[in-house]
């Protein structure tokens, strides 16, 4: 076993590989953009080394100087993670050029797998099922156009340098090709530098299911599928293993399959066989095809890691030190079944926009796995993938764990940033996905429904209200104030929607909020908050004027500040607001009475001063809330005057 390794890599992928590297007793050391100089990665490492700016060619991309800091503090071996240098053969021989070990395969096995139509045809010889398909030389467009007149449309046209989604067109019809081809190849070129492009057979009704394998050079295993159909726009989202409904014998030839593409190249170490799978009519034998190999620990191996009770980096980091494959292909088994979901800083209703942010709140359910590489007051930063974990979780069924994935989500509370977490969880209730039924295409088909904001129904509005004025934040003994019959408004805006709310104190802990169509009595008792008397499961986090309430999804509020109000004519001027704690020294308004924009209508002493309050535009009193002698909270309303069409009525 290696002393000491080094991470060529950032965020929770560079944590896994710490923690298990820990497990083992093996010194870790970390690599560091100016980005990511407080990050998680480095705080949790023995040692860490800058390498530069924050854009990854500065950074994470430079195999040079990575391989320095490897010689200078005395690690042995190099472990990729995903992404970056991962793939990159030149890079895994620079490392072994300069006699350290690359924890991953060899250089001629990724090459024999980087390209997707070398990869097809390498396949075919070793008698893997490909998809079928043009992956040939020959790159002028109308040859292009052929085929896929030959093998018969839907097409689809891959980047043959492809990842991530990208360089990839579906074609429906003929004449939709020759504009595809040419989006697909810009694409491709700006993305990998290479225009090349293949064409396959859109498989309908499709099924990702993937099969992990483990090499040690020459022989290898396989630990069984996962199945990863939730996708958008080619993107995995949630993944589960094993694969729903999957016969023993489909799973035995797609595990032999995958095992004999990976000793077709020699495999050692952690990797992927990417399948295509027909699931229009359950699974067959005959019906599934090669799409790639990714040549390293795939972001969803987790799911496998928890039902073959396997670390998967504890493998790869025996196997590069020369250790025999820990486990025999009938050592290994199946037990329970685990789902993934992953948890982006993401925009949904904007189209999935990816988003940036401090992560002001975060705290994650404690009967899950949690792979995260972010920590609460960190920053998701624009310079990298904006995910924020990945949330796994095993019980002994489908059902069971599928539930738990479901429930998990609602307890993982994030603030400072919009996520997908609500869209997860619609997605690990939406009935389809429930039964097992999934293809590539479902999460498409109900994109509406899936990816709605979520509006807080007027209990969270209530709560909201509550946690804005900071009613439950009083000390207990705060006295006679809370007793006394007061009456509090505040304004917040939920979904661009602008809430007011009237709150009258009941007593201890004990309030009735106002909202206008209906009422709801909140109390806050034995550290839950109650609603109309039934105790609910809510939590709330504030961070300036930013509001959350976290109940089944996390719905956020604007709290309005009544400083920015009072001057705000756009906003109506419609609350006179306590700008500040403090005591209401005199009101001069009385309900229906006439005032104009300027007019005096409280003062309030605060600070050892007196305040005048002033009306924001001309109208009629509507209510007064407040009388002398009051003490207030900052936000509380004070004197509301009428809606302005009212008023002129
Ligand atoms: P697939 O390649 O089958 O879509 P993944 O979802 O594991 O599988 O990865 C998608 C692509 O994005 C891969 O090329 C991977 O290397 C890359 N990638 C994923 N996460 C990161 C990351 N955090 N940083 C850099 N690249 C990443
Ligand atoms: P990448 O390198 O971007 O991961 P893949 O070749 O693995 O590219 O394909 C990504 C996704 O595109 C697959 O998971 C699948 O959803 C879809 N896909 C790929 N090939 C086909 C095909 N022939 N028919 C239908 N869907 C496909
Ligand atoms: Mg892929």
């Amino acid at each position: 076993m290696f002393n000491k390794i080094l991470i060529a890599n950032r965020g929770e992928i560079a944590c896994r590989v710490i923690e298990t590297a820990r497990k083992l007793g093996v010194a870790t050391v970390a690599v560091y953009s100016d980005a990511d100089a407080g990050a998680k990665h480095v705080a949790m490492a023995d040692q860490a080394v800058h390498i530069g700016g924050p854009a990854p060619k500065d950074s994470y991309l430079k195999g040079d100087l990575i391989i320095e800091a490897a010689l200078s503090t005395g690690a042995q071996g190099i472990h990729p993670g995903y992404g970056f240098l991962s793939e990159n053969p030149k890079f895994v021989e620079a490392v072994e050029k300069a006699g350290l070990t690359f924890i991953g395969p060899s250089a001629d096995a990724i090459r024999a797998m980087g390209l997707k139509d070398a990869a097809k045809k390498l396949m075919e010889e070793a008698g893997v099922p490909v998809v079928p398909g043009y992956h040939g030389e020959n790159q002028d467009p109308e040859h292009l156009s052929g085929a896929a007149d030959m093998i018969g449309y839907p097409v689809l046209i891959k980047a043959v340098a492809g990842g991530g989604g990208k360089g990839m067109r579906l074609v429906e019809n003929p004449a939709d090709f020759m504009d595809a081809l040419q989006s697909a190849q810009g694409e491709a070129t700006t993305a990998f530098g290479n225009p090349d492009v293949l064409i396959e057979k859109y498989i309908l009704q499709p099924r990702h299911i993937e099969v992990q394998v483990f090499g040690d050079g020459e022989k290898a295993v396989h630990l069984f599928e996962r199945d990863c159909s939730l996708q958008r726009r080619h993107q995995k989202v949630i993944e589960e293993a094993p694969a729903p409904d999957m016969p023993a014998d489909v799973r035995a030839a797609m595990g032999a399959a995958a095992v004999r593409a990976a000793e077709a190249i020699g495999y050692k170490g952690a990797g992927t066989v990417e399948f295509i799978v027909d699931g229009s009519d359950g699974l067959r034998t005959d019906g599934f095809w090669f799409m790639e190999m990714n040549t390293r620990l795939q972001v969803e191996h987790p799911v496998t890691e928890l039902i073959t009770g396997v670390d998967l980096v504890e493998w790869q980091l025996r196997v590069a030190s020369g250790d025999p494959l820990p486990k025999k292909q009938d050592e290994l088994t199946i037990t329970g079944h685990a789902f993934e979901a992953r948890i982006y800083a993401e925009d949904v209703p904007k189209g999935f926009l990816p988003a940036t942010g401090t992560l002001t709140h975060l705290e994650f359910p404690a009967d899950a796995r949690v792979d995260s590489g972010v920590r609460a007051g960190d920053t998701i930063s624009p310079w990298y993938d904006p995910m924020i974990a990945k949330l796994i979780v095993h019980a002994p069924s489908r059902g069971a764990a599928l539930r738990k994935l479901e429930r998990a989500l609602r307890w993982t509370d994030i603030a400072g940033s919009v996520t997908n977490v609500s869209f997860l969880r619609l997605l690990a209730e939406q009935p389809d996905f429930v039964k097992g039924d999934v293809d590539t295409g479902l999460i498409g088909r109900h994109l509406d429904t899936l990816a709605a904001a979520p509006v807080a129904c007027t209990k969270a509005r209530s709560i909201a209200a509550l946690t804005a004025l900071g009613l439950m934040d009083l000390p207990k003994d705060a006295g006679f104030v809370l007793w006394s019959p007061l009456t509090h408004a505040v304004s917040l805006v939920h979904n661009e929607e602008e809430i007011v709310a009237k709150v009258t104190v009941n007593g201890r802990y004990d309030y009735v909020v106002d909202l206008g169509e209906i009422q709801h009595r909140v109390q806050w008792r034995d550290g839950s908050w109650w609603v109309d008397a039934t105790r609910v499961q809510a939590r709330t986090a504030r961070h300036g004027q930013d509001l959350t309430v976290f109940w089944g999804n996390a719905y956020s509020f604007e709290v309005i500040d009544p400083l920015d109000r009072a001057g705000d004519d756009a906003a109506g001027g419609n609350v006179i607001l306590a700008p500040m704690p403090g005591l209401v020294k005199s009101i001069f308004a009385k309900p229906g009475q006439t005032v104009a924009a300027g007019d005096r209508l409280a003062i309030l002493e605060a600070m050892k001063m007196e305040h005048s309050l002033l009306a924001a535009r001309d109208g009629v009193v509507a209510e007064v809330l407040a009388s002398a002698g009051d003490q207030v909270q900052e936000g509380a309303a004070l004197i509301v005057l009428a809606e302005e069409e009212d008023a002129a009525a």
